[in-house]
């Protein structure tokens, strides 16, 4: 995959009415960089990653995608210049087969672009199960095909960066384990990550570098290394 623009946030801040989900807060994904965002329930993670997308208001700040002002670009035009969003809790069309789920997600590029076709069976390649249930009606597998199926459905736009809205969530240990492998292929390949957890574990072995959010601002960063031995990770978000 080409190599993507840096991803610069700053400041960046959003309200609900009065209430304060995201603080001014400030980090950085370069090129092939895999970071997180760690945090309880309701710390912000998810407004973070909204707003990016430009599927909430931000209240202030900026927003930058090399060299475009995300703040001027509408969401699918956001995905158009190669930032993929998976959201929280899936959101697969469960009434639609497997197969057509994946091809909605090529909706910024032509369908008939023969390129589509391809990254089709670069997705199965990723996740064979996909191509062994694409006839199957999206609904009818299981929640860790289905965050599969989400996953490659955001592929199918080529993203350069893709955004992670908590794909652990409500699976079994063995699946985070299948999620954790993905994300690294993905890595390997060359994807900038921005992956959003409540499972911190999970996230520091994603990832290089981290962001721990409490109450809508950035608590802590560091590199995933270092902050997976800090003693108050460790007690907090690690229950060690
Ligand atoms: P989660 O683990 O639930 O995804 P999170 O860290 O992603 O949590 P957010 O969902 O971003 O947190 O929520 C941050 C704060 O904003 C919380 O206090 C939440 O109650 C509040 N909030 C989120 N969405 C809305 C909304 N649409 N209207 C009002 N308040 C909201």
């Amino acid at each position: 995959a080409p190599a993507g623009e840096t991803l610069t946030v700053e400041d960046l801040s959003v309200h609900y009415g009065g209430v304060c989900a995201v603080r001014s807060i400030s980090f950085t994904v370069a090129p092939g960089q895999s970071v997180g965002i760690i945090g309880a329930n309701g710390a912000g993670k998810t407004s973070t990653l909204k707003a990016l997308m430009g599927l909430v208001p931000r209240s202030g700040g900026r927003v930058r995608y090399g060299g475009t002002d995300l703040a001027k670009v509408k969401a699918r035009d956001v995905v158009r210049r190669g930032i993929g969003y998976v959201p929280e809790g899936r959101h697969v069309f469960p009434g639609l087969p497997v197969e057509k789920n994946l091809m909605l997600g090529a909706y910024a590029r032509s369908w008939r672009d023969p390129g589509t076709r391809e990254t089709l069976e670069e997705v199965y390649d990723l996740f064979p199960v996909l191509r062994e249930m694409r006839g199957r009606l999206a609904g009818a597998l299981s929640g860790g095909q289905q965050q599969m199926l989400a996953v490659g459905r955001a592929l199918m736009a080529r993203p350069r960066l893709l955004l992670l809205d908590e794909p652990s969530m409500g699976l079994s240990p063995k699946l985070v384990e299948d999620i954790l492998a993905v994300l690294l292929r993905l890595r390997e390949e060359g994807l900038s990550l921005l992956l959003v957890e409540q499972n911190a574990k999970l996230t520091f072995e994603a990832t290089g570098d981290c962001v721990v959010m409490e109450n809508g601002e950035v608590a802590m960063t560091g590199t995933s290394r270092e902050l997976r031995e800090d003693v108050r990770v460790r007690r907090i978000y690690l229950g060690l």
